[in-house]
């Protein structure tokens, strides 16, 4: 087994919680299902001891539920290839542990501790991720890689919010795998959505939206057991232009700095074809709300139309961001207070005291309730027209 000579893992098969064991799995493992454990990186419990002591003694199950746990950023190891987030090998590969429902029998569940709505991820642990992703296809354990929400019946669930795709592929892995050609047609098997198709070892970069278009009329949510379908025309898809490479339209160095560079995020991150002119407009307005709906279907499953436009439907999606909140959705509010004059420091995505202090001036501005968190009225205020 080449995982088990990974120098990260540490075996902690039968060294953790349990009671009972969990039984041997009836089926061969076809899915890899990648988790996070929305339990914030930095506090205490977010590791293997602790999901263990919390599936056995509060969800009443036989031992933790995944097979694997990438824990971080306590627990780095050294090892030859560079830092690495340790993983814990809690299970044998053939017991079926709880994770996916009816689709335990088949899902190896891999678990990488920390809440990547708010977390952002360290090298150790990306390389981690990578080197047990290519091993274990080497090893030939499963055949496809997905979210747990890209799972049947989990769309819902917030697991995992994080790129798991991209990460897979991180090219510093000492061992990268490189796909082989994808067939021309696949066969439906259990478990299966287009999601998890999509991104089965070598089908090398097929979107889902590509199967659709190879598959006129197919219900993505009502695939059937040995159905096939058509890979042969969505690989002729595949290569989408790089919007990246596109040629920003700025006009030199006008307008406000900060502006520009809201733009040129938002351009950039969220493909905003804006004119890059440091001027805070209509426009720009409505590109950051298209960034806050994009993230809120992204991290949160809410199913907003992106269209740019504040209504009670965005509303009601929205989150609440507070102090200590990490990532896109605090860069969003951070670039909104500095576009409607109350300046947060550094638009650096990390909510800290100065991005508090603008935010409650701001509520204070807008008579809202300055209690320094960003809600439902707060986004309300920043983007209705
Ligand atoms: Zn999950």
């Amino acid at each position: 087994m080449n995982f088990t000579k990974l120098p990260q893992l540490v075996d902690m098969r039968g060294k953790l919680k349990s009671k009972g064991t969990y039984s041997k799995r009836t089926k061969t493992i076809t899915h890899r299902v990648w988790h996070h454990s929305l339990t914030k990186k930095h506090l205490a419990g977010s590791e293997a001891g602790s999901f263990a002591d919390y599936h056995v003694n509060t969800l009443g199950w036989p031992g933790v539920g995944y097979t694997f746990i990438i824990e971080e950023p306590k627990n780095v190891i050294n090892t030859p290839n560079g830092k690495r987030a340790r993983i814990v090998y809690a299970h044998d590969i053939d017991r079926r542990t709880y994770h996916v429902g009816n689709s335990n029998q088949f899902s190896l569940g891999i678990c990488v501790a920390g809440d990547y709505r708010y977390d952002t991820m360290d090298d150790a642990t990306i390389a981690s991720i990578a080197d047990l992703h290519s091993a274990l296809v080497k090893d030939n354990i499963g055949k496809n890689d997905t979210s747990h929400n890209e799972m049947p019946d989990y769309s819902w669930k917030a697991c995992c919010v994080y790129d798991y795709r991209k990460l897979i592929k991180w090219q510093g892995s000492t061992t990268p795998v490189t796909p082989s050609p994808a067939p021309d047609t696949y066969t439906i098997q259990e478990g299966d959505t287009l999601w998890s198709i999509a991104h089965k070892d070598g089908t090398g970069g097929m979107q889902v939206e590509d199967l659709i278009k190879a598959n006129p009329g197919i219900d993505p949510v009502k695939l059937q057991i040995g159905q096939k379908i058509n890979f042969g025309n969505a690989k002729e898809v595949i290569v989408q232009p790089d919007n990246d490479t596109k040629e920003e339209t700025e006009s030199s160095n006008s307008g406000d700095a900060t502006v520009r560079s809201i733009q040129k995020t938002l351009n950039s991150r969220y493909k905003a074809g804006l004119v890059v002119d440091g001027i805070k407009g209509t426009k720009t307005k409505s590109a950051l709300i298209k960034a806050l709906q994009t993230e809120l279907n992204k991290q949160f499953n809410k199913k907003l139309v992106v269209d740019g436009k504040w209504g009670a439907k965005t509303k009601a999606a929205v989150v609440t961001v507070e102090k200590g909140a990490k990532g896109n959705l605090t860069w969003i509010l951070q670039a909104a207070l500095y576009t409607e004059g109350f300046e947060p420091g550094f638009l650096d995505s990390d909510f800290g005291t100065s991005t508090e202090k603008a935010l409650k001036k701001f509520q204070e501005k807008k008579g809202l309730f300055d209690d320094g968190k960003a809600g439902k009225e707060t986004f309300e205020e920043l983007f209705a027209a």
